[in-house]
């Protein structure tokens, strides 16, 4: 006889697990119907445990436990905050810590996934850079970030997905390229595609990949400087993919791109810099979300007044430039992404305590 390694059925695309399904349930002498009511456990109506699909009969329930596994992530910690916004670390496997952050907003529920443990970019104000690169996250850690909400009570249905959560997504194409067929497919989560929002530091060849796929999921651009010069500084991928080639490309999207900019006092925020970026988003027909920078922190960032913020996005709607200041969400739960898994993981690095990845709506 044969011994098999368990496969793991998050970590497959919906068609691949069924057609395992229905190989295994054939191979077993099981009715083949039953592979599509395991598979509507993985993601549709999503079971703990195989021994927990009660709809199964329960020998087959324990052949299923010896040949497939349905990891989970474990729950951490979590923080919930007074305007709702709630935060959860999941602990993986290997011990690494990642974190997603469910933000309500009337009749919507945005989940901000992490897509990297680490992020090897190292912009300047940002805190998972400063903790260094650790690993990709597999398809599944990325998946099950959302799978997970429903075995919170009460449950959590998102219906907007946002990758602004740790990593930098396109620097990870293999798992993400496989998450968002999870995500959007109606045998997965069935989120639309206008629903799903990657943010990248405008990583060119994943925005080449992204553009290959026919769905039309969003495109969002951490700008964050209007020249090379200041870019540079905040953003050392600069010097790989400078603005000019970034903007070239998001002008060539099939579909409208937003700008993301950190509103950084006394760096990024002067009127000239809205002139200069109201040119660039004019260029290629952007939406520009102004995002306050997440407050606190030794790195040398201190937040725009909410003054200078209105003043800057006067500026660019009055260059006919649409904009949006984003709301700062999570503020009391101190809870910026790696702050919470900076006190709980007592290993690897220090961490800086600072750590301040606010998570965003979808535009
Ligand atoms: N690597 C991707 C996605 C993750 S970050 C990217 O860079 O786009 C998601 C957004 O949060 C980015 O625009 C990032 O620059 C921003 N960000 C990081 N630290 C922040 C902070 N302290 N305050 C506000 N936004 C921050």
């Amino acid at each position: 006889m044969t011994t098999h390694q368990p496969v793991n059925l998050l970590n497959l695309t919906p068609a691949e697990a069924l057609t395992a399904l229905r190989e295994f349930a054939l191979s077993i002498g099981e009715a083949p119907y039953r592979a599509a009511q395991v598979a509507r456990h993985l993601w549709q109506s999503p079971a703990p445990t195989f021994e927990a699909m009660s709809d199964l009969p329960g020998v087959f329930r324990a052949q299923l436990a010896e040949r497939f596994t349905l990891p989970r992530l474990a729950l951490a910690g979590e923080q919930t905050s007074t305007d709702g916004t709630r935060k959860f670390l999941f602990r993986l496997a290997d011990g690494q810590a990642i974190e997603t952050v469910a933000i309500p907003d009337g009749k919507r529920l945005t989940l901000c996934v992490s897509s990297q443990a680490g992020c090897a970019l190292q912009c300047a104000f940002c805190a998972t850079g400063a903790m260094g690169f650790i690993r990709n996250l597999d398809a599944f850690e990325i998946a099950c970030q959302v799978r997970e909400l429903a075995f919170v009570s009460p449950a959590l249905n998102p219906t907007n997905i946002v990758f602004m959560g740790m990593g930098e997504p396109l620097m990870n194409w293999p798992a993400v390229d496989r998450t968002l067929t999870i995500l959007n497919n109606p045998a997965g989560f069935g989120i639309g595609a206008r629903h799903i929002t990657l943010s990248t530091v405008g990583w060119l060849p994943g925005i080449e990949a992204l553009e290959a796929r026919k769905e039309q999921f969003r495109l969002a651009i951490s700008i964050h400087a209007p020249t090379d010069a200041l870019r540079a500084t905040l953003m050392p991928v600069n010097t790989k993919f400078p603005l000019a080639d970034v903007i070239a490309r998001a002008a060539r999207f099939s579909r409208r791109v937003t700008f993301e900019y950190v509103m950084l006092g006394s760096v990024n925020d002067a009127d000239e810099h809205a002139a200069e970026l109201a040119a660039l988003a004019r260029s290629c027909g952007a939406f520009v979300n102004l995002i306050p920078l997440h407050p606190g922190g030794t790195m040398g960032f201190v937040p725009s007044s909410a003054d200078r913020i209105a003043r800057f996005a006067a500026r660019l709607r009055g260059a006919r430039i649409e904009v949006a200041i984003r709301k700062s969400r999570g503020l009391d739960i101190a809870a910026a992404c790696g702050q919470l898994r900076a006190e709980r993981l007592r290993r690897g690095p220090p961490a800086p305590t600072d750590q301040d990845r606010e998570v965003h709506q979808a535009p």
